[in-house]
């Protein structure tokens, strides 16, 4: 309501803002959680909350008229379409030279991602979040996450068998002939009913290529794990479809928070504002950025320093396909969730993710994504002529995760006597390399915040998001997300409150 006042405002639904929200609520405060994104509760036309990858439509991207695909091409043919302009589940973000797809609705990115839960290897740790203490979040923090985000291993008995994971066990041999280590990666998702997918007892959902705007059945997104058990305190309350414009220190004390409203077309149909004794800014690395670096040019948060913006990296991101030959089969049905990696990070810098293409059709390829160790660090900065945050990146800084990607699959191209696919991201295009599904950084821990994410220059301020690891997790980086926030908020809950 106009001129409430609320203990706690949470911008953003995602991982850190989950974590926040759960943690604040059984301590006893209560907590206004504002998303842009839609409930995501509601069946649609088709009986369904969520559409399928290979068929997208209105609810699929966030307010736009033309689909962006990741793949924008298959076999030659380009598959983006119309659409009608909707509060979608997918955002395409369009910078000057990268693409940054987020999730959009309550739940953040864990709507719309692939659900691998990894923990990245001790020894690299250090190289992620230098100031953090390993053996805290090794003991402590990561074991928290995990079970808070119900990851889980897949029964590899079942899936040495499985047809739908035909595609790994190819990505298995390949790598292995080749020398490379292969690992298995935990996942979020329900894999005894991923087995009756597969054994035809229940709705088809992994296996029918849910996943990238959204997941109907087995997926435990944000709001079967951490948001149903805020919720369940009775202290949280979730406003979707409103949006976070302003932050501003409030003459009493206490922050002044602006929310608009937004109606399915992106309109805005209200504005309301809000008092709050604490924000948590969790509207994920490129909202938490883009807020703090308007409000900072803008003079609205002036004390913020000059680190606000500065430290965004795209988690090395590159994608590739291979050409198979007709004997490795990757097979017609494929699990959209992804149980495995080839680990060569130490060696090369790559992590590379044998990722599912579902198209439903023997495609004889296979398909990855590389995470990779890549230096580039970009910076947003505040465009008031054209009245946006733009971000520096280059499409050649690409450039080493790309060479990264190389040491893995020109080798085993080589062995395998096999091609890269050329059709995947245009025409004779190799390398997937305009975009990021892991945007990190921009509101860095201990220089844009302290060491525990408190925001310099305004006490009850705080970044709790992955706008906080500084570009590169060395993994996909929910986990480290969760984790970081876990062991963030149980500081601020224990000295702040
Ligand atoms: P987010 O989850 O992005 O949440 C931020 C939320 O804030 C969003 O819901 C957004 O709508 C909302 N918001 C933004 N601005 C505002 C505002 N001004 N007002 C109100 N609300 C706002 N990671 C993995 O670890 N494993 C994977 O398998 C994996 N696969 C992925 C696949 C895809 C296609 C994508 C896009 C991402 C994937 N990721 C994966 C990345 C992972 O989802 C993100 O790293 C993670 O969601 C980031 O968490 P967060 O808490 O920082 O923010």
């Amino acid at each position: 309501a106009p001129g409430a006042h609320v203990p706690a405002l949470v911008i953003g639904t995602g991982y850190g803002g989950s974590v926040a929200a759960l943690r604040l609520a059984r301590a006893g405060v209560d907590v206004h959680m504002v998303e842009m994104g839609m409930a995501w509760d509601t069946p649609g036309p088709d009986g369904k909350i969520f559409a399928n990858t290979t068929r997208p439509d209105h609810r699929s991207f966030w307010l736009r008229t033309r689909t962006k695909q990741p793949l924008s091409n298959f076999l030659g043919f380009p598959l983006d379409k119309d659409v009608p302009r909707y509060t979608g589940i997918l955002d395409a973000e369009e910078f000057g030279g990268i693409t940054v797809y987020q999730g959009r609705g309550v739940g953040g990115g864990s709507l719309v991602n692939g659900g691998m839960a990894v923990t990245p290897r001790r020894e690299n740790f250090p190289a992620v979040l230098p100031t953090v203490d390993p053996a805290e979040m090794y003991d402590v923090y990561y074991p928290r996450a995990n079970a808070g985000l119900e990851v889980a291993d897949v029964d590899q008995g079942w899936w040495e068998s499985a047809a739908c994971y035909q595609y790994a066990r190819v990505g298995r041999k390949h790598a292995e002939r080749s020398g490379f280590p292969f690992v298995f990666v935990p996942n979020v998702y329900d894999w005894d009913y991923m087995e009756q997918e597969a054994a035809g007892a229940v709705p088809a959902s992994a296996l029918d290529g849910e996943v990238l705007f959204g997941n109907n059945h087995g997926k435990k997104s944000l709001q079967k794990t951490y948001l149903a058990r805020a919720v369940a305190t009775g202290r949280v309350a979730v406003s979707p479809l409103h949006r976070v414009t302003s932050v501003a220190p409030a003459p009493g004390g206490g922050y002044r928070v602006l929310v608009e409203r937004l109606d399915t077309t992106g309109a805005v149909t209200a504005t309301t504002a809000v008092t709050a004794d604490r924000v948590f800014f969790a509207a994920g690395s490129v909202g938490t950025s883009k807020l703090l670096t308007r409000l900072k040019a803008t003079g609205v948060l002036p004390a913020l320093n000059d680190e606000t913006g500065k430290g965004w990296g795209d988690n090395g991101n590159v994608m590739c396909g291979r050409a198979n030959h007709m004997w490795d089969a990757t097979g017609s049905l494929q699990s959209a969730m992804p149980t495995a990696g080839i680990d060569n990070w130490a060696a090369g810098g790559v992590f590379a993710e044998v990722a599912p293409l579902p198209t439903g059709i023997e495609t004889y390829a296979s398909f990855y994504l590389s995470i990779t160790r890549n230096p580039h660090r970009a910076a947003f900065s505040w465009n008031a002529a054209a009245g946006r945050v733009d971000l520096d990146w280059q499409t050649v800084w690409k450039q080493p995760s790309i060479a990264a990607a190389r040491t893995v699959f020109d080798k085993i191209n080589t062995k395998e006597g096999t091609i890269y696919r050329t059709d995947l991201f245009g025409s004779c295009k190799i390398w997937g390399d305009h975009l990021t599904y892991h945007p990190l950084g921009g509101a860095v821990l201990d220089r844009a915040t302290d060491n525990h994410g408190r925001l310099h220059g305004y006490r009850g301020l705080y970044v709790i998001d992955g706008a906080l690891i500084p570009g590169n997790a060395s993994v996909n980086p929910f986990v480290t997300i969760t984790a970081l926030a876990e062991r963030n908020i149980e500081e601020i809950i224990a000295k702040d409150l």
